[in-house]
């Protein structure tokens, strides 16, 4: 006899993904005693493995627990089940953690307050009442308060404040929702906040965020030490604080994200759906770009023109409790004078934010890992990444195989590099522009920390094919043996091939801004035959001459009269000009066309998002630009509901490469602007026509090449407006389309296409 007790079953689970620090073992632990069974339930690296066992009856009833109970905030990648012999075992055990290569992997990242530790918060019996630093397994900091690994509290922030007995009962307890919960924290035992003027000067206060939320009720404007960082925070109904704020931050336009109380007070400025409200009730809490409302309570400065809203909701208990005695939105945004990257330390912030922040609330818990917010649009049912930090950061992608170990170093703007290990793809949080030293500095400390916690021993890594970038520099610090360079829209659609895992012959379409290509142009309205992991260029945009330097990017108008000198000639284009560009003076008309005549400063380009830029100045939407990006999301914002007609493209053949010929389109854009047409309906049939030239292009190299999919890439493909008709195109003409759901289209995604491109090379040999 073994011990082997006849009439009982086993089963192994192995679950992957983000498993560890989010009350996994709790859980199953939980489940298990009321199923009756015995067992185990042990982390390893990347993944929990328990072993159940019991009347078979009771295992199918767990089996059918299991999967609708699993933690919130985990997010399961991969789950197997196979039976295995039982073991006679007495009962349930959480086995200590195996430590042999615990990583960076086991970090998950930070976690939206769960809904039980929000009732103890509002419960005046409960010892958290009112007590802003509340967490538990469920929830919480994690990835930000990570000073070095294994993951425990040791090694976080969270060192600096010992456990009071009653916390430590609970730490200990593997039936207590804060088991092995490394931030758990209390009142007797943990962080404190405290309140500083705009001179850094101590203020008393008992209640610091009653006297905070007063501050902000009186138009002052706050900043915050919240979860990755400080934020800084005004009345979203006063359009004089938030006015002021855009002037101390030297943020002219961009629009400002916004933090309600709850779904109800969102619904009040934006028009969302169940599927908005899932994703901003999710643990990860990003902020949503959706439709503002036109009789929104939110003062006008705040979106600044655009007829969208950048909506969250509150994220920590600090955030709740904040909310909850301000009672109306607060503009949230990332606590730095913009260019820079967002301030982590009290003695920092007050330096930095100093004559930008009235009031500073403050408190001793250490943010290790800048996060900003995350930000998210919504396509179908799905989250469609724009920027990828708090919430998201360190959990990987999950690629469709294993791969030795390389590094995506990102491009120039938006940038994040990215480490492939195994199976799994690590992006850094959102870095920012790498054009300032500070920046670029965040840039190092994050890459040296991923290198380190990941383990990763890059055999090669991959830049832009940009000569200028600071990430093309960085490569040959990068740490690794082989240096790839790769082309900028090229990486765009391997990032899309990436993280969908698609592999075969497929269309892909990368419509973008600007990046360097490989014949000296600058590419950004691109197609490609791809076959595996082959990716060649197969098409484009056709090219213009592109006004250079700084100018051209800050005046759309400038890039709108190239296009007209293009397809009406010069001395049309300066009539033409003259009426649509009233504010620009004739002088710099001129200097612009004799550049342009005489090729001076001038680089042909196949951008799409300079096409964008040129028709929103066309019509008039913006003719000046304050940010990156400003022209054509005004003019995505300004398309009318109502279709109302197209312009005529054309599809040419040249040299093996298809090109979009998009001089009838200009040339209707201009007509209907010299005619006075509403610029609504000129961006509605410029967007229609574009994604009807989209579609064609893409139909046509598709079946030349039979394939059915289309991979859709690149910063323009942000513009769901665009997007949405692209997909329905697609679908009407069979094609399966593949978008992005895991990472931004926009730049922010691109070191994982570099990563997955030098990983491919690297395993081919
Ligand atoms: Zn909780
Ligand atoms: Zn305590
Ligand atoms: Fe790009």
């Amino acid at each position: 006899m073994t011990g082997r007790p006849a009439g009982i079953a086993a089963i192994e689970i192995t679950v992957r993904g983000v498993v560890q620090g989010v009350g996994f073992r709790p859980f199953v632990h939980r489940l298990a005693s009321r199923c009756g069974l015995a067992g185990w339930i042990e982390n390893t690296p990347g993944s929990v493995v328990l072993h159940i066992e019991g009347d078979p009856a009771a295992l199918s009833r767990f089996r059918a627990l299991f999967g609708p109970g699993i933690p919130p905030a985990a997010r399961v990648t991969r789950l197997s089940v196979r039976k295995t012999a039982p073991a006679g075992l007495p009962g349930f055990t959480i086995r200590s953690s195996r430590r042999d290569g615990i990583a960076l992997s086991t970090i998950p990242p930070d976690i939206a307050t769960c809904p039980g530790c929000l009732r103890e918060l509002a419960d005046p019996a409960d010892r958290r009442h009112r007590y802003p630093f509340t967490n538990c397994t469920n929830c919480g900091p994690r990835f930000t308060i990570v000073t070095s690994l294994p993951y425990d509290r040791e090694r976080t922030s969270m060192a600096a404040f010992p456990l009071c007995a009653a916390c430590r009962t609970e730490y200990g307890d593997p039936l207590d929702r804060r088991f092995h919960a490394e931030p758990n924290a209390c009142p007797a035992c943990g962080p404190r906040l405290s309140v500083r003027g705009g001179d850094g000067a101590p203020v008393d206060a008992d209640d610091p965020i009653g006297a905070v939320a007063r501050a902000i009720l009186a138009g002052s404007i706050a900043a915050i030490r919240g979860l990755g960082g400080f934020q800084l925070a005004v009345d979203a109904t006063n359009d004089d604080a938030v006015r002021a704020l855009r002037q101390r931050k030297h943020r002219e336009e961009k629009p400002f994200a916004v933090m309600f109380r709850d779904v109800g007070s969102v619904r009040a400025a934006a028009r969302i759906h169940a599927a908005d409200e899932a994703i901003l009730r999710s643990p990860r809490a990003p902020v949503l770009l959706a439709p503002a409302r036109a009789r929104s309570p939110l003062a006008p400065s705040v979106s600044a023109g655009l007829p969208t809203a950048g909506v969250f909701l509150p994220y920590t208990p600090l955030h709740r409790m904040l909310l909850d005695r301000a009672d109306r939105p607060l503009v949230m945004t990332s606590g730095n004078v913009t260019d820079e990257p967002i301030a982590i330390g009290n003695e920092e912030a007050m330096s930095r934010l100093r004559g930008v922040a009235d009031i500073f609330l403050l408190h001793d818990r250490e943010v290790v890992q800048r996060s900003d917010d995350s930000v998210v649009r919504r396509v179908g049912r799905g989250i469609y990444p724009i920027r990828r930090a708090r919430g998201f950061v360190p959990a990987p992608v999950t690629l469709p195989r294993s791969f030795p170990d390389v590094a995506g170093l990102g491009g120039e703007l938006k940038s994040t590099f990215c480490f492939i290990k195994g199976d799994a793809a690590y992006l850094s949080q959102h870095i920012g522009d790498l054009e300032q030293a500070p920046v670029r500095d965040f840039y190092e400390e994050a890459y040296r920390f991923f290198l380190r916690f990941l383990d990763a021993r890059p055999r090669a890594a991959c830049h832009d094919l940009h000569p200028a970038y600071f990430t093309t520099a960085f490569a040959e610090r990068a740490g690794a043996e082989r240096l790839f360079a790769l082309q900028h829209h090229k990486a765009h659609i391997y990032s899309a091939l990436a993280e969908t895992g698609f592999a075969g012959k497929a269309v892909g379409v990368a419509f973008d801004g600007t990046g360097y290509g490989e014949d000296g142009a600058i590419w950004g309205g691109e197609f490609f035959a791809i076959d595996g992991m082959e990716v060649r260029r197969a098409g484009h945009l056709a090219y213009f001459p592109l006004p250079g330097g700084d100018a051209a990017v800050r005046e759309p108008w400038r890039t709108a009269l190239s296009l007209l000198r293009t397809t009406l000639g010069a001395a049309e284009a300066e009539t033409a000009a003259r009426e649509l560009f009233p504010g620009i003076p004739r002088d710099s008309v001129r200097l612009v066309l004799g550049a342009l005549e005489k090729k001076i400063n001038v680089v042909p380009t196949s951008s799409a998002g300079r096409l964008f830029d040129a028709v929103s100045a066309i019509c008039g939407v913006c003719v000046r630009s304050s940010y990156e990006g400003q022209a054509p999301m005004r003019l995505e914002g300004a398309a009318a509901s109502k279709a109302s007609g197209t312009y005529p493209f054309t599809l040419a053949e040249s040299g093996g490469q298809l090109t979009v010929d998009w001089s009838e389109l200009v040339l209707g854009t201009v007509a209907d602007a010299r005619g006075r047409l509403p610029a609504g309906k000129i961006s509605r049939r410029f967007h229609d026509t574009l994604a009807a030239a989209i579609v064609a292009a893409a139909s046509r190299l598709a079946e030349g090449a039979g394939a059915r999919h289309v991979v859709l890439s690149g910063g323009v493909f942000q513009n769901v407006t665009l997007l949405s008709r692209v997909l329905s195109g697609l679908r009407k003409r069979k094609l399966s389309p593949l978008i992005h759901r895991q990472v931004p289209a926009n730049d922010g995604g691109i070191s994982l296409g570099q990563a997955y491109y030098a990983a491919a090379q690297v395993a081919g040999g």
